[in-house]
Formats: structure tokens, C-alpha cells, sequence
């Protein structure tokens, strides 16, 4: 395992890009990333095709997404020359199940449909590269740039201190596309029965789970 602590001063003041190609050397296809193609997704999917267009890309296929990020999904991925790898849950985990779950206990839920499917998928992997941002949650706001996992994995957060306006202004230059519904409101978006529109212009997480104290799934928390 790399140390952490010398990785986070080596790269404290580089460019996104600069920890893409150091990953990707480091590592080669043993570095994956993850990606919600969302909005928020594309400035770290963009970097990635520019940078390390053989990286894997790992999409937890829940089953319960909005038909339109499926669209964005296969759009960018063919224009940008994606390798995208679909993530499914167990075949003994139906969609049925998975309602039930849902409805009973969401975290129950997010933990067959994603975070588990998303170890198992990572278990012979050396790095998880991910676009989080300490902005954007509470429990967020202290990740480092790098960090081992539990399980002893190199997690790379390559834009953990990028500003909701860094981003913004990135996507602007870029000219980088925006996912179809955030027009109607949709800043952050996950599976659509967990998905609103913001319902506090301050947050842009605030549409999800907005029916329960629930912030994150759990890929980001119980997967550290
Ligand atoms: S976001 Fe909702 S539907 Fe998706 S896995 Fe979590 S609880 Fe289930």
C-alpha cells in the first residue's frame, strides 16, 4: 500500500489530471473509477477520457434509474470512449425484493444494491478513484485527497477540495454536457425512487432521501 500521508503532501497542490496519470501508472486497470453519471459527474468522467480513457468506469446498475441517466450514461460513454463496466446486484436480489427493502429500510437496500455489488467488484482492485467533493456533504467535509480503505485499497479523490464554482466553471469551458433533467431541478441524482428535485436551493443533495434523515448510501461511509 502507498502511504497516504506522503501521497496527500506530493500531490496537495496538483491538478486532478496529475493524480489521474500517477493512478493509472501506478496501477493500470487495477485503478477504477466510479461514476452516478450524474451532472456533477461529468468534469471527473471528462478528465478521465482525456487523461486515462482505459480506466475502467464502474456504474452500479441498480436497476431503479432514471431511464434519462441511462441515456447520459451510454451517451458519454460512446462519444467519450468510455470503458464502462455495469454493476448489477446479485440475480437472487429482484427488483421485487429490492422494493420491498426500500420501502421498509432504504439503508438495507443501497446495501445489496450498491455497496455490496460495488465490493465485490472492487475486491481484486489496488485503487477507487471517485469525483466526491467536501463540499457537498456534512459527512464529507474532511476527506483527504487520498486514504486506505478498511479493506486496504488506495481511495483517490483527486477533486476532494474542488469548490462547487471550480466545478461549475470547469464544465462551462469544457463545454461539458449536463444530465437532461437538471433543467427540472435535479442537482444531485441517484435511483429515481429516491430522487426529488432540491428541496433547498443551499444543498444540492437535498432531493435525495428527502423523506428520511438518510444523506448518503453508503459507498462513500460504510465502504471507508
Ligand atoms: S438509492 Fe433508493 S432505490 Fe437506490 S439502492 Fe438506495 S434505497 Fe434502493
Amino acid at each position: 500500500m502507498a502511504n497516504v500521508e506522503y501521497l496527500n503532501k506530493r500531490f496537495a497542490e496538483a491538478k486532478p489530471e496529475e493524480i489521474l496519470l500517477w493512478c493509472w501508472e501506478s496501477f493500470g486497470e487495477l485503478a477504477v473509477t466510479t461514476s452516478s453519471f450524474q451532472s456533477q459527474s461529468v468534469a471527473l468522467l471528462y478528465m478521465i477520457s482525456q487523461v486515462v480513457p482505459k480506466m475502467p468506469v464502474l456504474f452500479l446498475d441498480t436497476g431503479f434509474h432514471f431511464p434519462e441517466t441511462l441515456a447520459f450514461r451510454d451517451a458519454l460513454t460512446e462519444q467519450w470512449g468510455l470503458k464502462l463496466v455495469n454493476i448489477r446486484p446479485e440475480a437472487f436480489i429482484t427488483q421485487e425484493n429490492l422494493t420491498e427493502l426500500r420501502s421498509i429500510d432504504p439503508d438495507y437496500c443501497c446495501l445489496h444494491a450498491k455497496v455490496a455489488p460495488l465490493q465485490r467488484a472492487l475486491a481484486d482492485k489496488k485503487a477507487w478513484v471517485t469525483g466526491i467533493r467536501r463540499e457537498q456533504t456534512f459527512q464529507r467535509q474532511n476527506i483527504p485527497c487520498f486514504m486506505e480503505t478498511t479493506g486496504g485499497m488506495l481511495k483517490v479523490m483527486p477533486l476532494a477540495s474542488w469548490t462547487q464554482a471550480q466545478l461549475s466553471n470547469y464544465i462551462q469551458t469544457n463545454h461539458l454536457p449536463a444530465h437532461p433533467l437538471k433543467n427540472a431541478g435535479y442537482l444531485s441524482i441517484g435511483c429515481a425512487p429516491c430522487t426529488i428535485p432540491v428541496v433547498n436551493e443551499y444543498d444540492e443533495r437535498s432531493g435525495r432521501w428527502s423523506t428520511y434523515t438518510k444523506t448518503e448510501c453508503g459507498l462513500h461511509t460504510t465502504m471507508l
